[in-house]
């Protein structure tokens, strides 16, 4: 055990062995998709101004006002460790000035984000994500085919996932229904808990997604902003559920679904994986460029949590080890050992990875170390094969043993594993 001085902090975690390789395949598996998609991916700092959360995130929200890492440089600019990845990616676009590219831009980013939370299962202090953004241009259809990158992806996994959508509404139909979610509220204002009580002046919709459970009986028969939409916004979602249909890609309206930040507009999403905690969600922010100081932009993007993805698989018994028959390189002796470093690059380029132990000379302690790795087969180098050219592959389990020729080995041990 570690001094506690020099524990690890908490929420945080070391990431090996299994854990790794689950993260890698969901770094891979949503690499790949977003390639195929046609988003280019993008790295930003782990750091931004403080200023660039607050004034996107907004400041009424958890993230915010609670959760934020923000800490001073020696130059006197405050910063915050990245809460989110939207807000960065909406920056970017901005200072690159993305939209004299062919609109709409497409970025998929990936890596570790920070939020002052109490750890608890599938919570972190330092958390991983993947996301989607689209910049650029204004389309039911891009909603949907983000919602579908990201189905894609899940599928790809081997997880069966649903979506919960909803729309917000925009500016011109959003106001209004707040104005009347509060009157209907506003009997029961005394009886909502305490965070809902300030949510009441300062954002409204939020208690519409309040965990606690006396809120979520008063807010049961509110109204709901479906059926307060606009014009546009209503055709806008009725041609973004066209298409999920078309899809067949499997979803439920949930008219309390309304996202924790302040910049979505119009559709918003949940991902999820049987009855567990949303992996991801995501929605359309089609003012936020413009709340950064760039120009007039639509945008919607969405996250997926690594760390709930990873539970998710598991949950699902969906493995990630190596199938693949391990291979251990043994040699004895001086010429033997250098044929083996040539040997073992030959099957390196071949994409076949051998364990060996270079380092040892003696044949047992070699063999040990391939019995203790659980190799299936060991190929065995010594003076005699060195000189007349040849290798042993012994089969661990049964003990049996065949001489090949050493040009033949690759091909002959790519057949066997
Ligand atoms: P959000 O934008 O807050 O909905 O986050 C998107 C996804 O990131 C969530 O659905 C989770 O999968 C993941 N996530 C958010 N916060 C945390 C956290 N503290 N620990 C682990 N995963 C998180």
């Amino acid at each position: 055990m570690a001094d506690q001085e020099f524990q690890k902090p908490t929420g945080t975690q070391d990431i090996f062995d299994k854990k790794q390789r689950y993260f890698n395949k969901i770094y891979e598996v949503s690499r790949d998709i977003a390639y195929q998609y046609n988003f280019e991916t993008i790295e930003t700092p782990i750091m931004e101004k403080e200023a660039l959360f607050k004034r996107s995130v907004g400041e009424s929200t958890d993230i915010v006002q609670k959760e934020m890492y923000v800490f001073e440089t020696k130059g006197g600019d405050r910063l915050a460790l990245r809460p989110e990845g939207t807000a960065p990616i909406v920056r970017s676009y901005i200072e690159n000035d993305f939209y004299k590219k062919p609109q709409p831009v497409k970025f998929y980013y990936c890596g570790p984000f920070f939020r002052y939370e109490r750890p608890q299962k599938g919570r972190y202090r330092q958390f991983h994500q993947f996301g989607l953004e689209v910049l650029g241009k204004d389309s039911p259809a891009l909603d949907s085919q983000l919602i579908r990158a990201f189905y894609q992806t899940f599928e790809e996994l081997g997880l069966e996932v649903t979506f919960k959508v909803n729309s917000l509404g925009d500016d011109s139909c959003r106001p209004d229904y707040k104005e009347q979610l509060k009157e209907s509220l506003e009997p029961d204002l005394e009886d909502l808990c305490k965070n809902c009580q300030e949510r009441f002046e300062n954002n409204p919709l939020r208690i519409l997604d309040c965990k606690n459970e006396e809120c979520q009986e008063i807010t049961e028969n509110v109204p709901q902003i479906v059926d307060h939409l606009c014009k546009s916004c209503k055709k806008k979602f009725k041609s973004v559920l066209e298409l999920l249909d078309e899809m067949e890609i499997p979803y439920e309206l949930d008219p309390f679904l309304v996202r924790g930040l302040d910049y979505y507009t119009n559709t918003v999403f949940e991902i999820f994986a049987g009855k567990g905690p949303a992996l991801g969600g995501g929605g359309r922010y089609d003012k936020l460029v413009e709340l950064l100081g760039g120009r007039e932009t639509p945008a919607c993007g969405g996250a997926v949590g690594v760390e709930r993805t990873v539970d998710a698989m598991r949950e699902a018994d969906i493995d990630v080890t190596e199938k693949r028959k391990k291979v251990f390189l043994a040699q004895l002796g001086n010429s033997a050992k250098k044929k083996a470093f040539e040997l073992f690059e030959d099957f390196r380029k071949e994409g076949i990875p051998v364990y060996e132990s270079m380092g040892r000379d003696s044949l047992k302690s070699q063999m040990a170390r391939a019995d203790k790795l659980g190799a299936e087969y060991t190929l065995i180098l010594g003076r005699q094969e060195c000189i007349k050219g040849q290798i042993i592959i012994r089969e661990m389990k049964s003990g049996k043993q065949e001489t090949v020729p050493l040009d033949k080995v690759v091909k002959k041990i790519k057949k066997k594993i």
